[in-house]
C-alpha cells in the first residue's frame, strides 16, 4: 500500500438517492459508473472497501406506511430496494474490472450471498469490494444504522457518508447565508444539536465503538482518494 494512504479498511455509506442523479426515482447508470470508478480508485491503492447502499431512490418504509401500508411490509420492501441497488453497483464495479460481492442481511440466496461477518472480512482481505445489502435485516432501522453496524463488525478504520454537500453545516446553507461548515464535531455535539448527519442510532453506535465518521461531498471527483490520503475533506465526527 502506498505510504500516503492513511486507511486500511473503510465503510462507505451511499444513500439510494445518491444513485438517482437528477432523476427523482431509480438509478442513473452514469452516476453509478462514476461512483464505481471512485470506489475502485481507492481499492486499487490498497484500501479495503465495504459499502452500504440505501434504498430511498426506490422505496422507504416510512413513506409507504404514510400512504397506508403496514410499516413492516414497507420496511421489507425498503430493504429489498437496497438489494437491487447493491446488485446494480456490483454490476457496475465488475464491468470496470473490479471484484465485488453483494452480501444481504436477509436471505436471498439465488441472488446474492448472506452477510456472514467472517466471510465479509475475507472478501475485504482478498481485495473484493463488499456490498452490504438489506440494511440490518430488521424493520424500523435505517441503512445509516446498518452502515455504522457493519463498519464496527468488519473493523473499519473510518465510516464515510457520501452526501451532496461538502460537510455538516450549522444550518441549511441553501436557506441561511450565515450557515457555517464544521470541520470537526464530537458525537455528542451532533446528537445534542440534532445535526442531520446520520440518525441518532448510527451516531451512538459510532460513539460507543469509537469509529470516526467523515461526511463528504461525493459530487467532487477524487474526494474519496483525498480522504484516504488524510486530507481534511468535509466534516469529521469523532
Ligand atoms: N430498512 C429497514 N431496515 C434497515 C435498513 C433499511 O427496514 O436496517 C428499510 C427502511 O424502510 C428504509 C429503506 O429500507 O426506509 C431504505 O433505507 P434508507 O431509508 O436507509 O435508505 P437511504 O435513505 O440511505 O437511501
Amino acid at each position: 500500500m502506498p505510504t500516503d494512504i492513511k486507511y486500511k479498511r473503510i465503510l462507505l455509506k451511499l444513500s439510494g438517492e445518491a444513485l438517482m442523479g437528477d432523476a427523482d426515482y431509480g438509478i442513473d447508470p452514469k452516476v453509478l459508473t462514476r461512483l464505481a470508478k471512485e470506489i475502485i480508485e481507492i481499492q486499487r491503492v490498497g484500501v479495503q472497501v465495504g459499502v452500504v447502499i440505501g434504498g430511498g431512490n426506490i422505496f422507504r418504509g416510512e413513506g409507504l406506511a404514510a400512504a397506508g401500508m403496514d410499516r413492516v411490509t414497507g420496511d421489507n420492501m425498503g430493504m429489498l430496494a437496497t438489494v437491487m441497488n447493491a446488485l446494480a453497483m456490483q454490476d457496475a464495479l465488475e464491468k470496470l474490472g473490479a471484484y465485488a460481492r453483494v452480501m444481504s442481511a436477509i436471505k436471498i440466496n439465488e441472488v446474492c450471498e448472506d452477510f456472514i461477518r467472517r466471510r465479509a472480512i475475507r472478501h475485504l482481505e482478498k481485495g473484493r469490494i463488499a456490498l452490504f445489502a438489506a440494511g440490518t435485516g430488521n424493520p424500523f432501522f435505517t441503512t445509516d444504522s446498518a452502515a455504522a453496524l457493519r463498519a464496527i463488525e468488519v473493523g473499519a478504520d473510518l465510516l464515510l457518508k457520501a452526501t451532496k454537500v461538502d460537510g455538516v453545516y450549522s444550518a441549511d446553507p441553501k436557506k441561511d447565508p450565515t450557515a457555517q461548515r464544521y470541520e470537526k464535531l464530537s458525537y455528542g455535539e451532533v446528537i445534542q444539536r440534532n445535526l442531520q448527519v446520520m440518525d441518532t442510532t448510527a451516531i451512538a453506535l459510532c460513539r460507543d465503538n469509537k469509529i470516526p465518521l467523515r461526511i463528504y461531498d461525493m459530487g467532487v471527483g477524487g474526494n474519496l482518494l483525498r480522504i484516504m490520503k488524510g486530507e481534511p475533506v468535509g466534516t469529521l465526527v469523532s
